[in-house]
């Protein structure tokens, strides 16, 4: 039986986000891993609701970590100097709490968090 804890991200494919993520999820929700979903700039996927099939191919991802892990915590994250999604901070807070609702949408009966990631690679909260 498993018993170790796991939280779920939905994270940029940006190796230097990783870390801080799995690090914070461990640390707030005393998981012991974080099964990791990433997408260049999911912030702005998710929130601009425009490419049905990638949206459809994270949120199946994201199913078979809280139906196999029976994670309770689903997160989404963006962060400083993404590639994938050059705005600025404030674009990026907007579209986390936008892709945090979205997520929400989905109905999965989990929490889901907006995590913004700053120039210092530093963790935060979106609310
Ligand atoms: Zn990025």
């Amino acid at each position: 039986m498993n018993t170790k804890k796991f939280a779920t991200a939905i994270n940029c494919i940006d190796g230097r986000t990783q870390i801080p993520v799995i690090e914070w999820l461990k640390k707030e929700y005393k998981v012991d891993y974080v099964d990791m979903i990433t997408e260049p700039g999911p912030d702005k996927v998710l929130s601009e609701d425009r490419d049905s099939f990638t949206i459809q191919a994270i949120r199946r991802k994201v199913e078979i970590s809280l139906n196999k892990h029976n994670s309770k915590i689903v997160a989404i994250a963006g962060h400083h100097d993404c590639a994938g999604n050059p705005v600025n901070k404030e674009t990026h807070l907007k579209q986390i709490l936008s892709a945090v609702g979205a997520i929400k949408m989905w109905n999965l009966g989990v929490d889901v968090v907006g995590l913004w990631i700053n120039e210092n690679w530093e963790v935060h909260k979106v609310e």
